[in-house]
């Protein structure tokens, strides 16, 4: 089956400050060639440390954010070489959930004025009516009232919010949905709620999510694969359950150690050490070796490559086997 969506190399390099001759000193790389792909109706869940580049990357991909270079085939069409019309035209196919989702609901208007207005850019109703059937529709389907479309987001508790924020992304019938940590600010409870949702809306609707997320359980609950990204780059890559019950990268194994409902017996507990480095000033050779417990002479200078070492399954690390 041809991949929904296929990131080749994708780069996000943010300029420093220019020195004298008007050349541009220590760049950040914020996402440093990455390749992924989602098939229709796969959630790939992308997981790391706050700051490895997975949130730039979620945004790079949809073009909120501008890329370096890489490119970004949604249903074999390169989105980076896009106009902003023709952009304007394909953008309901993919959507975003946020972390916060009063960043995408305007505090002034109504749940339904937020949801209708989605509906009307697209041109997905006809008249009043069915623009009033569809909203109550889309409320129902995330599981709050209908009469929920008079009121305001701040009448509603965090979860209800987010559930409006996936009511309004599901409006426009997007193949895929970038969610970006969309339970990380609720509590507990809401959290698993809210993750139920997202499952039971990408059955009924064959939906593919990209799932970036700091939490290792989460994905593994929701995801048929994960991604593991570190310091702008993926360093594993693999099916949820294969990568959690037995980790190649020693950056995954110090994350699964984390977890303590997922560290299995027969894998060495590893711990981080010290925070990520800087990505003004990356290491040299693997990203990963002032922090890497087993790490050997040729991994300060020898960058590894993302490899294969198993079906469906890819690790950059020298000692990965
Ligand atoms: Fe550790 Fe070396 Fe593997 Fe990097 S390449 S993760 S430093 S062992």
């Amino acid at each position: 089956m041809a991949p929904l969506l296929d990131v080749e190399e994708l780069k996000v390099v943010y300029p420093g400050p220019k020195n004298l001759w008007g050349r541009s000193r220590n760049s950040v790389h914020a996402v440093n060639g990455v390749s992924l792909t989602v098939h229709p109706g796969e959630a790939l869940g992308l997981v790391g440390e706050s700051g490895c580049g997975k949130t730039t990357l979620g945004r790079a991909i949809l073009r909120l954010i501008r890329s370096s270079s890489g490119r970004v085939l949604f249903q074999g069409e390169d989105w980076l070489q896009l106009s902003s019309a023709e952009l304007r035209g394909r953008r309901r196919h993919a959507q975003m959930i946020f972390q916060d989702p009063n960043s995408s609901l305007n505090p002034r208007r109504t749940v339904g004025a937020s949801i209708g207005e989605a509906l009307e850019i697209h041109r997905l109703v006809n008249g009043p009516a069915g623009r009033r059937t569809r909203i109550r529709e889309l409320l129902t389907s995330v599981g709050l009232p209908e009469d929920s479309e008079g009121r305001y987001p701040h009448e509603f508790s965090g979860g209800q919010r987010q559930r409006i924020g996936i009511a309004r992304a599901l409006a426009v019938e997007p193949k895929l949905i970038v969610c970006d940590e969309p339970v990380s600010a609720l509590d507990v409870s809401v959290q698993a709620q809210i993750v139920n949702l997202l499952q039971e809306l990408q059955g009924a609707r064959h939906l593919a999510y990209l799932f970036i997320s700091h939490d290792l359980a989460v994905v593994e609950h929701l995801c048929g694969r994960i991604a593991v990204m570190y310091l702008g780059r993926l360093v594993e890559v693999g099916p949820s359950r294969e990568v959690c019950r037995s980790p190649a990268h020693p950056y995954t194994q110090a994350l699964v150690s984390a977890v303590p409902q997922m560290h299995a017996d027969g894998v060495p507990r590893l711990h981080l050490r010290g925070d990520p480095p800087s990505p003004v000033n990356p290491p040299s050779g693997c990203p990963f070796h002032p922090r890497c417990p087993v790490a050997e002479a040729r991994c300060r200078t020898e960058p590894p490559l993302l490899r294969s070492i198993g079906p469906n399954r890819q690790v950059a690390c020298h000692l990965a086997v």
